[in-house]
């Protein structure tokens, strides 16, 4: 039976992660934890534990105790966050991969964290974005996410540590709010749609920047954690992606189903500098050929089933 440890799974990603996994493998396989408890689904379905990555020995003591063959890190500070707070980020963000990765060689586990399209820059290209390309971010949170990436790979090839990963997009959902990234502003216009039908956006008109519906997200995670090894040439980190959209574009989709929506901006420098470093569009042929990555959700259908279901 498989035995997954999950951090920060009370998050945008782990919510639904830990579910779903549940689902999959069985409710007692999968360990979720995080540094906070909640009364949610996660922490009533199954196993829970509180753990701070930071916190080395207990992680370890807790893969020990669980016999944990896999370990998902998603615990993190996210984009906007870490740029408010970069030195507690790189405490977190680094510290934390650090001791996830070292459990994950003393006990032989797999091991999966998710990079972001964060860890490009502003002179990587920034159309169709190749797999290996130029990555100088300029942003905490990229500078994390690139050392991440890096750190993995050394695990990899120095421990034989399983370590596999992706550049997330930026995630819509409509189960968990997201924690503080730059693309929250697609999931609040279909809250603000749905309970307004109005919307303010802090990033710019024009504005374009890659998005992933959670399911294809949640499913990308799974089938690559289920891939054959031997096919793998790139691992840390896969380039995915579904969708690449502008404010506009979003409230068009809206507009199908709510067609008196009104959207306007008022631009939040801060954020909108860090989509301004960030691709429009990545191009994703690597996860396509080495692990048949193929999300179902465009933005039609990702809007249609976020509007009916929030
Ligand atoms: P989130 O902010 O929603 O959740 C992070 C979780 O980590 C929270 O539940 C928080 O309580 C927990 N946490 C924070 N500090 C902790 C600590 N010291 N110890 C243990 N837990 C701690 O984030 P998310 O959106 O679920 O993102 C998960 C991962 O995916 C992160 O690595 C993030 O960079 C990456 N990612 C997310 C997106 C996105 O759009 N959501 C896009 C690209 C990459």
């Amino acid at each position: 039976m498989k035995k997954i440890l999950v951090t920060g799974a009370l998050g945008q990603i782990g919510s639904e992660l830990v579910m779903k996994l549940r689902e999959v493998y069985g409710n007692d396989s999968v360990l979720a934890t995080d540094i906070r408890k909640e009364d949610c689904e996660v922490v009533h379905s199954g196993p829970f534990e509180i753990l701070d990555v930071q916190d080395a020995k207990r992680f370890s003591s807790l893969a020990r105790e669980y016999h944990i063959d896999t370990i998902m890190h998603l615990a993190a500070l996210l984009s906007a966050k870490a740029e408010a707070n970069p030195q507690l980020a790189w405490t977190i963000n680094m510290g934390g991969l650090v001791n996830a990765l070292e459990v994950a060689r003393e006990h032989n586990t797999q091991f999966f964290t998710p990079s972001s399209i964060g860890a490009f820059g502003p002179n990587t290209p920034k159309s169709r974005t190749p797999q290996d390309t130029i990555q100088r971010p300029t942003t905490m949170y990229g500078v994390n996410k690139v050392s991440g990436e890096l750190l993995c790979d050394y695990y990899y090839q120095k421990f034989g540590v399983d370590t596999r990963g992706v550049r997330f997009p930026g995630l819509i959902s409509y189960v968990t709010k997201p924690g503080g990234g730059t693309t929250d502003y697609a999931v609040e216009m279909y809250y603000g749609a749905k309970e307004n039908k109005a919307y303010t956006s802090y990033i710019k008109s024009g504005t374009y920047m890659d998005m992933m519906y959670m399911p294809d997200a949640i499913h990308a995670i799974i089938q690559l954690m289920e891939a054959d090894s031997s096919r793998l040439i790139h691992r840390n980190a896969f380039n995915v992606s579904a969708i690449s959209a502008e404010p506009e574009d979003f409230a068009q989709a809206i507009r199908k189903h709510i067609p008196d929506f009104q959207l306007s901006y008022d631009v939040d420098p801060i954020r909108q500098a860090i989509a301004e470093s960030w691709p429009n569009s990545i191009n994703c042929q690597a996860a396509k050929e080495e692990w048949g990555f193929q999300p179902k959700f465009d933005l039609h259908s990702m809007s249609e089933d976020m509007l009916e279901k929030i």
